[in-house]
């Protein structure tokens, strides 16, 4: 079926039009080439192809013919991509898990930095929490958990991160957001997460968090300061009877 067609047959929409560009040059330089691309199977499904193109010369010298060797990567990449998702997600809750919230944290803080950008951050922890896994079992708690990961993923731009920082702690990375903005949208989730009902089993059960509320300052040299801040909010909101918002700013912010 193939025999006499040209390797355009194997490209389509999602084919990465430089590569091929790259894959061309290679052969008007008569060079080598290595490289990956996503092509399509004879059903018209999408597939990675490793495509490795070498000259073939005569006893002169001369390049005479191109072999160019396919292998299907697609099973490969499909459990890489696997693989690094599982590595950053929480499995409980779906969400980031805190390695890859940091690292998101630590990436968004570097943009914002570079680019005068603002950067908020909010920190929550389940009140209490202790109760819910004592009066209503471990399972009811992680129904908790997951709830709470889900709505406010759900409330959530985009653009935010939230990830499970710890067993009932959860973090959440506002770009392009001022202090005001994140205390606000703090406060909304709070009361949304209050009138929550989580069924687990037969029981209806109710939870409240404490938030702490902080932004990126001048003086924050990396993005460890900030979650510091947020951290100490959140410990300044237990403080004042739990089931509120705490916010503070950066020492030498305008809102401080
Ligand atoms: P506070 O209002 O001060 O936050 O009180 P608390 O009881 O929530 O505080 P603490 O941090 O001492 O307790 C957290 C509890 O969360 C302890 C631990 O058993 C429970 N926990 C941690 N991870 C999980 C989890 O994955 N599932 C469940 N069900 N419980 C968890
Ligand atoms: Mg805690
Ligand atoms: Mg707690």
């Amino acid at each position: 079926e193939i025999i006499g067609q040209s390797t355009r047959m194997l490209y389509g929409p999602v084919t990465d039009a430089d590569t091929v560009a790259r894959m061309h040059d290679a052969m008007k330089a008569q060079q080598q080439i290595r490289v990956e691309l996503q092509c399509y199977n004879k059903v018209g499904e999408a597939i990675w192809l490793d495509i490795n193109v070498v000259p073939l010369r005569d006893d002169s010298g001369q390049v005479t013919h191109f072999a160019s060797i396919k292998r299907d990567l697609t099973a490969a990449k499909q459990l890489q991509e696997e693989l690094s998702t599982l590595a950053s997600t929480d499995a409980l809750t779906g969400i980031f898990n805190r390695r890859k919230l940091f690292e998101q944290a630590a990436i968004e803080f570097a943009r914002a930095y570079r680019y005068h950008r603002e950067l908020a951050v909010v920190m929550l922890d389940v009140d209490h929490f202790k109760r819910v896994n004592d009066e209503h079992g471990h399972f009811a708690g992680d129904q908790v958990l997951a709830a709470l990961g889900r709505h406010a993923r759900a409330l959530l731009r985009g653009s935010d991160m939230i990830g499970r920082w710890g067993g009932e702690e959860f973090m959440i990375v506002m770009p392009e957001t001022p202090l005001d903005g994140a205390a606000v949208f703090a406060e909304r989730l709070r009361e949304e997460l209050a009138a929550l009902s989580v069924v687990a089993g037969d029981e209806t059960l109710h939870f409240t968090v404490s938030a702490g509320v902080t932004a990126r300052g001048d003086g924050d040299q990396d993005i460890t300061h900030v979650l510091q801040r947020a951290d100490v909010a959140l410990y300044a909101a237990k403080n004042a009877g739990r089931n509120c918002v705490h916010v503070l700013a950066a020492p030498d912010s305008c809102a401080a």
